[in-house]
């Protein structure tokens, strides 16, 4: 078995090899077969017009000049070679090779591989051949390594592996998906993709392994979903439907369609037996926690209790009391936060305890307390992509598999979405209320700061308030409140007495916090300055601008979160993105901003902007790490892969028929090494 037999049964490892291998992860010979290539390069020959600039490449000339030679440093060398090629005469620069003053005779044929710069028409020299283009294979696989390995060490012994041990490699995809995709057997294709003979091979090869790890991703995730819904057997929950209706009739709006339709789709999980994994995406201020205040007053209709869990005490605070507003009299709810204090948490965890609480609303201390539930069916976790997987794991055993609702106002692409949450239910709030203004956003440079503060001033006469977000400095909190403490005070100058300034950022306490917060929500503070924290969920309708320093160094789902702040009432709102980015990405970013309010283009932007790794921030990106897959440019293949998966568990053939087998066993293993909440 090429999965058990240790890397230094190879020919040519020794034990030094060895450790060096396993620096890469590289401890069997399976590993080593299925380490591929990082990226290739393609040594054919060009023509001279279709080589970009600074692109990597391989001509081939005659030499038409006595090289020249340069010394310079201790042993450093640089020697010029002017090569005539088609009917150009470039420059070939070749450094530390002071040897080949005396190889290189005019009119000698020679192949260089290397940078070239159109404007000078020269190539610097990373590989050279004496004579015509190499007749060996002209795409060289090239692998990420470390410490001293070199590219030349790792091709032989990854020859010297499939010379031994390729006849092994045992085929894992059934027979008919083979015929149907017209793959290459697994042999032949791991002998492509490290040593392609031409393009066609490589393609091939790469488009099996696309497959074939978008297919177990899709079969591993899909098969978690199935074991979590039959986890939930017997967990259906019976909804006063009349008094569910009522409530929403209660409600000081009536529903969107898109809000209903996802108040479907969840009662339909809370009525039936499988326990309720959903995620319910909403641009900012669609109305998610509306639809969340239903699901839970939908779970105390069957006689529950409901959590919901926020990221923030600002955002429990704000939640807890419009959800007071709107249950009234229809449910008992209570906050518990890490700063309660003793006696009032004392109480709090007593009411729900006993069931006096049916609804609880509170930061990760509802799963850090010893907090008991008498009765706990339904947990909502908002804006979850701030969570990880073992705090959504602690709160879900505090009940007995109580139904699950994640709801998020990052719009995820949907190429992420079927990936990151291949294993979830999705409800998609796509429709804003009616009657809101979409805000305008404007992109300014730092020399119009005196406008903007007089524009914001006009807002505060008209009876408005405003956001200041101050600059961001990555991995520095300290350094990041320093800022909204110097801004806080630049302002105060600039204003005049009447108009007050208030400050917040992560380290106030939460009392502080909540202070400054309801001085805003009530205009006793007219312009309030922040860091970041006020990113999520705070609603303050009357507050009409939002000016954020540095825009340039927040994400674009950031900057849309920020937007998210205002527009939430009545009047026009303003965004003003104080920047001055000096490369192309950051100023496409934000005219991007300028040009869309829609929170699921934006995302397809940023996505393309930063890549699926940066998407959803370094921490939890919730996405699997894929070895030749590439979400975005190979989302087709992942769209087949997800339809195959469905299809191969919802017939059974992949556990019945004798040809999946393989492909069966090999997805058992993965899932019994992976542990899933
Ligand atoms: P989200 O959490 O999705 O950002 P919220 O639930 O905070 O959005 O809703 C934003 C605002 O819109 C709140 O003031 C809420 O009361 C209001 N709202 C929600 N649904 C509707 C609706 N259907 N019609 C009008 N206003 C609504
Ligand atoms: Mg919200």
């Amino acid at each position: 078995m090429l999965k058990t037999l240790p890397v230094s049964q190879v020919k040519g490892i020794g034990s030094k090899l060895e450790k060096a291998l396993n620096e890469l992860n590289i401890f069997t010979v399976e590993d080593l077969l299925f380490y591929f290539p990082s990226r290739y390069d393609f040594r054919e020959i060009k023509p001279l017009k279709d080589i970009q600039h600074n692109e990597t490449a391989t001509i081939e000339g005659k030499v038409a000049s006595e090289p020249s030679l340069t010394f310079y440093g201790r042993k450093k060398s640089r020697l010029v070679v002017m090569l005539r090629v088609e009917e150009v005469v470039v420059k070939a620069v070749f450094f530390n090779r002071h040897f080949l003053k005396n190889q290189l005779r005019l009119n000698d044929i020679l192949t260089v591989t290397g940078k070239w710069d159109t404007h000078r028409l020269q190539l610097t020299v990373s590989h050279y051949q004496k004579g015509r283009a190499v007749r060996q294979s002209s795409i060289q696989g090239v692998y990420s390594l470390k410490g001293d390995l070199t590219q030349r060490t790792v091709k032989t012994i990854i020859h010297n592996a499939l010379t031994a041990y390729g006849k092994n490699i045992e085929e894992i995809l059934p027979e008919h998906v083979l015929e149907t995709y017209k793959l290459p057997d697994r042999k032949d294709a791991i002998r492509h993709i490290h040593f392609p003979e031409n393009r066609l091979e490589l393609k091939h090869a790469r488009r099996r392994f696309i497959y074939e790890e978008l297919l177990l991703f899709q079969l591993q995730m899909q098969l978690i979903r199935k074991k979590k819904r039959e986890a939930g057997e017997g967990n259906d929950k019976k909804i006063n439907t009349s008094k569910v209706k009522s409530f929403i009739g209660g409600l000081p709006f009536s529903l969107t369609d898109a809000q209903k339709r996802s108040v479907e789709e969840i009662l339909d999980d809370l009525r039936s037996s499988h326990r309720m994994n959903r995620l319910l995406q909403g641009d900012v201020g669609s109305g998610k926690t509306a639809v969340a205040a239903i699901a839970l007053y939908a779970a105390i209709s069957a006689g529950k209790q409901g959590a919901l869990m926020v990221p923030t005490e600002i955002l429990a605070e704000q939640h807890y009391e419009s959800l007071n507003e709107w249950f009234d009299e229809y449910a008992k709810v209570v906050m518990l936060t890490g700063s309660a204090r003793t006696k009032e948490r004392k109480k709090v965890l007593d009411m729900i305890k006993n069931h006096e609480a049916d609804i609880v609303v509170g930061t990760h201390a509802l799963i850090q307390d010893p907090v008991q539930f008498s009765d706990l069916g339904l947990v909502i976790v908002d804006e979850q992509h701030r969570f990880g997987v073992e705090q959504r794991r602690a709160l879900r055993e505090k009940g007995l598999n109580p139904d699950v609702l994640f709801m998020t106002a990052t719009p995820i692409p949907r190429t992420l979405a079927i990936t990151a949450f291949a294993d979830m239910d999705v409800s998609v709030i796509d429709e804003m209320p009616e009657g809101r203004k979409p805000v305008k956003t404007y992109w300014v440079k730092d020399h119009m700061l005196d406008r903007v503060l007089k524009f914001i001033w006009e807002e505060i006469q008209k009876g408005h308030q405003a956001y200041v977000i101050s600059p961001l400095i990555e991995e520095s909190e300290k350094l990041d409140i320093q800022n909204a403490v110097d801004l806080y005070h630049q302002l105060q100058e600039y204003f005049p007495e009447d108009v007050k300034i208030g400050l917040m950022h992560g380290r106030l306490s939460a009392e502080e916090k909540e202070k400054v917060m309801k001085a805003f929500a009530g205009n006793e503070i007219q312009i309030l300055v922040s860091t970041t924290v006020v990113e999520v969920g705070v609603n303050v309708p009357n507050a009409t601008v939002m000016l954020i320093y540095d825009a340039e160094r927040f994400g674009l789902a950031q900057l849309h979160q920020l937007r998210g702040r205002v527009g939430r009432g009545d009047a026009q709102s303003y965004c003003i993105l104080l920047a001055d980015p000096k490369g192309e990405t950051g100023k496409e970013r934000m005219r991007i901003m300028t040009e869309t309010n829609n929170g699921f283009e934006l995302s397809e932007h940023d996505l393309k902007l930063r890549g699926p790794g940066d998407f959803f921030g370094k921490k939890q990106s919730g996405l699997p790490e894929f070895k030749v897959a590439d979400l975005i440019q190979d989302y087709k293949a992942l769209e087949v892969a997800r339809k195959d998966a469905r299809h191969m568990i919802r017939t059974g053939v992949l556990f019945h028929d004798p040809d999946y087998q393989s492909l069966l066993k090999l997805i058992e293993e993965k899932l019994s090494e992976q542990i899933y909440d």
